[in-house]
């Protein structure tokens, strides 16, 4: 049985020319950068070229690229980064984020806006998962000194207006002028990656973070842009490594793949969207022929990539055990923790009803995917859904 990954959002199969880049860089070539023999001078070459690779997607300067352990880090590294510097000036701060984000930066924010001090905002999305502009702007405050919005909605792949809301803030910046506060933009744009613009003084951002595991790179390697010039707090202190922003030996082969996978990402990605777009079409053509099914963020506003679609009368959860016995792979809307079964915090701030959300699975493509396997899919679902819903009381 032929495994059917329909799970690109939450992690990608390692392109098979990345993990050609990385090889040497573990026994022939295995040379710390920071050291000044030629074996570490060899591996600080091949991270200037990763380096350079990532700042070229980005249409940004070599220097602004600092090299992390993945997306959660760099966002906790720009959210608490800025607020720790801004905290040793100015006391009252105020910081903005969606109600949709991922939880390496909601959680942040609810942890930091405990600290006295520190007080957060999270705006609406409408019933797409996209963020109300008119309610971002009421959110505003004088003493607004960070906004945090995702490019990409990871669960229903919504698009966020970040060109817009970059106009937003810098309509507040001149406002408050050059002696003013400063007010930053962060974006995580680990879901958008693959398939939307992202350079950076395009978008208007001041921070923006990305992940090596989502784009067909390893796991544990990620980056985060920073605007050259913004002073922002280590998360961690040690060596000199990335500006002493990001001390600890540089993991080579990490970022020789990611810049690689970035490289191909940008090489390939006119093709992939088109791929992509066709069996995402051909999928939703069958899914609307199901009866008692709704699309979560269906439209012009979402990823070419993923799909999130309700069921009523089945389980996320039961869907994706079926599925699963047949060989592939999806995951739930609904995040099953410790044994209770909480809608997502996305679905329900798209004010999808509980009896939706549970109901719901996201089907998240890749470059591997083909149109083939579309058939085999619609059927185990088929099979699936009658099943579960002849159990359902
Ligand atoms: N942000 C988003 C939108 C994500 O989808 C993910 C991964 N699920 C992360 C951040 C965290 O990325 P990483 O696994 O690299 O820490």
């Amino acid at each position: 049985m032929k495994e059917i990954y329909y799970d690109n959002s939450a992690t990608t199969k390692v392109d098979p020319r990345v993990l050609q880049e990385m090889l040497p860089f573990f026994q022939e070539n295995f040379g710390n950068p920071n050291s000044a023999h030629s074996s570490g001078q060899s591996a600080l070459s091949a991270i200037d070229d990763a380096r350079e690779k990532i700042a070229n997607y980005l249409s940004c300067e070599t220097q602004e690229i600092i090299f992390t352990s993945g997306a959660t880090e760099s966002n906790n590294l720009a959210i608490q980064g800025i607020i720790n510097s801004l905290l040793q000036t100015q006391d009252n701060l105020h910081i903005i984020t969606s109600k949709i984000e991922h939880p390496s930066v909601l959680e942040v924010f609810k942890t930091i806006s405990k600290k006295e001090g520190i007080e957060a905002g999270f705006v609406e999305v409408d019933s797409a998962g996209v963020v109300k502009l008119e309610k971002l702007k009421e959110l505003i405050q004088p003493n607004t000194v960070l906004i945090s919005i995702m490019y990409a909605n990871n669960e229903v792949g919504s698009i966020q207006p970040i060109r817009e809301i970059s106009e937003i803030i810098k309509v507040e910046r001149d406002r408050r002028g050059e002696k003013g506060l400063p007010i930053y933009f962060h974006v995580d744009a680990v879901q958008a990656f693959n398939y939307l613009p992202c350079q950076v003084n395009w978008l208007g951002v001041d921070f923006l973070s990305f992940s090596g595991h989502k784009i067909f790179g390893p796991k544990g390697i990620g980056g985060l842009f920073a605007k050259r010039g913004i002073k922002f707090e280590p998360l961690a202190f040690g060596g000199h490594q990335e500006y002493s922003l990001r001390p600890g030996t540089l993991n080579v082969p990490g970022i020789v793949g990611l810049g690689k996978a970035v490289e191909l990402v940008a090489d390939e990605q006119e093709k992939n969207i088109q791929k992509i777009k066709k069996i995402k079409s051909k999928i939703a053509g069958e899914l609307e022929k199901f009866e008692n099914v709704r699309f979560n963020g269906k439209g012009e506003f979402q990823l070419p990539n993923i799909i999130n679609v309700s069921f009523q009368n089945a389980e996320g959860e039961s869907i994706l055990m079926l599925l699963d016995m047949d060989g592939v792979a999806v995951s739930t809307g609904s995040a099953c923790s410790s044994g209770s079964l909480e809608p997502s915090h996305v679905l329900t701030a798209m004010g999808v009803q509980p009896k939706w959300a549970h109901g719901s699975i996201r089907i998240s493509l890749g470059k591997d995917n083909t149109e083939v396997e579309v058939n085999t899919f619609i059927k185990s679902l088929t099979v699936a859904i009658k099943k579960l819903r002849e159990m359902a009381p």
